[in-house]
């Protein structure tokens, strides 16, 4: 009989402790709503202000600092997996590194960043032609805007994922809308963005990334200067073709001065160059 008031006594007990624990459990998780709340609304908010995509130029970017400012040099980054050791191209042909939707970025491939005054990232390689193209452009009395560069995979998926959803609601199939995507924002390791060589400049006064770009003043100037600094209008009116991705009077791609000159004088995109 002792035993089983013993028993009993003990589940009494176990009993209390129980509802003990659960009701300290409901205050902390009480307490710990609002954290979670804002925590999650903090990650909303930062997905939302990521660099944008080749459709909208979202948040309005800043220029790239003056030449006499200083930039952030930034660690190689691997643009697929940063815990894999690095295979370097071999010096001379980074420039003309081939990345489009038949081409994926290299395995492994790294880039040594730096960082531009918006916060935007490209191969330091580029920098100093790139600086001294917005210099002259600015100097020409026009204001260009840098408002994509570097992105990572993670960023690059991002951007595909939302232009894919795009399509998805405008009633394509899964198929139909990933293939209507990548003509647009490139498939994730497809993207010249992810070589760091690539930047998308509009005016300051017109920030649609749509066609109506190319009458810019900003974009004029682009198109007749952009070679004299090492830069490419890598995705030129019908060459759609042949790169896989539609016009964009916006997109440019570093290859170095020299190749720069002829691919402009031939008039060829860099697909046809490399194939010569
Ligand atoms: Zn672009």
């Amino acid at each position: 009989m002792r035993q089983i008031e013993n028993v009993v006594h003990k589940r009494y007990i176990c009993q209390r402790k129980y509802r003990r624990r659960k009701k300290r459990l409901h205050r902390l998780a009480r307490h710990l709503f609002p954290v979670s709340a804002f925590l999650f609304a903090t990650i909303v908010c930062m997905v939302a202000f990521m660099p944008s995509g080749d459709k909208t130029v979202d948040p309005p970017a800043a220029d790239v600092p003056a030449s006499n400012e200083s930039i952030q040099n930034s660690p190689p980054q691997s643009a697929s997996d940063p815990s894999v050791a690095s295979e370097p191209i071999a010096a001379g042909t980074w420039k003309l590194v081939l990345v489009n939707p038949w081409n994926p970025l290299p395995e492994n491939y790294t880039v040594q960043t730096v960082t531009l005054q918006n916060g935007l990232q490209v191969d330091e390689r580029c920098y100093p032609d790139l600086q001294a193209m917005m210099d002259a452009c600015r100097a020409d009395g026009l204001t260009p805007v840098i408002c994509s560069a570097y992105r990572t995979q993670e960023v690059q998926e991002s951007l595909y994922q939302q232009e894919v959803g795009r399509y998805l609601d405008k009633g394509y199939d899964q198929d139909a809308a990933e293939a209507e995507a990548g003509k647009s924002v490139a498939v994730p390791g497809t993207s010249e963005h992810q070589l760091g060589l690539a930047v998308d400049i509009v005016d300051i006064d017109h920030q649609l990334l749509d066609e109506s770009q190319e009458n810019t003043e900003v974009q004029k100037w682009l198109m007749a200067h952009s070679w004299e600094y090492g830069f490419i209008l890598r995705y030129p009116t019908g060459k759609s073709e042949i790169t896989g991705i539609i016009y964009e009077p916006w997109h440019y791609r570093y290859v170095g001065r020299d190749d720069a000159k002829q691919i402009h004088a031939l008039g060829v995109c860099l697909e046809e160059y490399l194939a010569d």
